[in-house]
């Protein structure tokens, strides 16, 4: 049984017994609308904890489009009965007064990392999730945290917000989980139209190339121009950002003596998409 929890006093009693039967406490933080990306994480968490928390919480702080908020897919029901399913123990999900009661008045910013690509074009979008990935790891008390690469950048801020911070829970990154033809699951996958959804896979398949083309010997620049041509080519209405960037400090790469990732955003139709690979 998967218990639900939407106060953090509850949930803070429920976890201070756990610990006192000295149980190690995974948390997976989640916007709901779950996916196999979502249950691969909390399958990760069971393997890696005694008890698994999945937290359900569409954040509005970290939504610089209020449109994007509003429509932003939502189906408790559907996402607990999956987590029943995969054996998570509590879903915690409080409303955003509980998150945010009257009064409140802070924030996490995490400099340099959170600054390029998704920092650059949703501004405010990594205080939002430095804030609430704070409060959900002091309300969970948990001692590891499951994320997805499919975020690498949120990776990259939440690893410099704890160390940072001092705060005691081990992040633990994990792969990105894909469709068949390639295309990264996403909650908002479900917002594009069925002509949107067969052009979407052309995203990662031009990453790749020109992954395979940096590799290769391309030059980067020439290989990320080919790239975003065939994206728009392949009906993308824009790409917001097609960067190789130093996989850890996210500074942009020129070679590739230093581990690498390619990561992109575009938009199709109304629905705007990332991904990442390794180079
Ligand atoms: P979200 O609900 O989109 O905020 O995502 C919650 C967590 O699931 C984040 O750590 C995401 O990186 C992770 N996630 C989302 N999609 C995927 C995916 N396709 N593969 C692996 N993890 C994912």
């Amino acid at each position: 049984m998967t218990e639900v929890i939407r106060s953090a006093e509850a949930l803070r009693e429920k976890v201070a017994g756990w610990k006192r039967a000295g149980a190690l406490v995974g948390v997976v933080p989640t916007m709901g609308a779950l996916h196999d990306g979502h249950l691969s994480l909390a399958r990760e968490a069971r393997k890696q904890s005694d008890r698994v928390i999945v937290t359900i919480f569409v954040n509005p702080m970290q939504f610089n489009n209020p449109e994007d908020l509003k429509k932003y897919p939502r189906d408790e029901a559907h996402d607990l009965a999956l987590l029943e399913a995969d054996g998570v123990d509590v879903l915690f999900a409080p409303g955003p007064e509980e998150v945010y009661p009257d009064g409140f008045a802070s924030k996490v910013t995490v400099s340099g990392v959170s600054e390029p690509m998704e920092g650059a074009f949703r501004p405010g979008h990594f205080d939002g999730v430095a804030t609430v990935v704070t409060k959900l790891f002091g309300m969970t008390q948990a001692g590891r945290a499951f994320f997805g690469e499919k975020d690498w950048q949120q990776v990259q801020v939440v690893q410099r917000l704890v160390r940072d911070l001092n705060i005691p829970t081990r992040i633990i990154p994990c792969p990105t989980i894909r469709e068949d033809d390639g295309l990264a699951m996403s909650s908002r996958n479900v917002r594009l139209t069925a002509a949107e959804r067969a052009v979407a896979p052309a995203l990662h398949r031009e990453m790749q190339a020109a992954a395979a083309a940096i590799r290769g010997g391309t030059a980067p620049d020439a290989a990320l121009g080919a790239a975003r041509e065939a994206i728009l080519a392949a009906g993308f209405a824009s790409v917001e950002y097609l960067d190789l960037r130093d996989a850890e400090t996210l500074q942009t790469a020129t070679s590739l003596d230093r581990p690498a990732r390619l990561l992109a955003a575009a938009a199709l139709g109304e629905v705007r998409l990332i991904d990442n690979i390794a180079v």
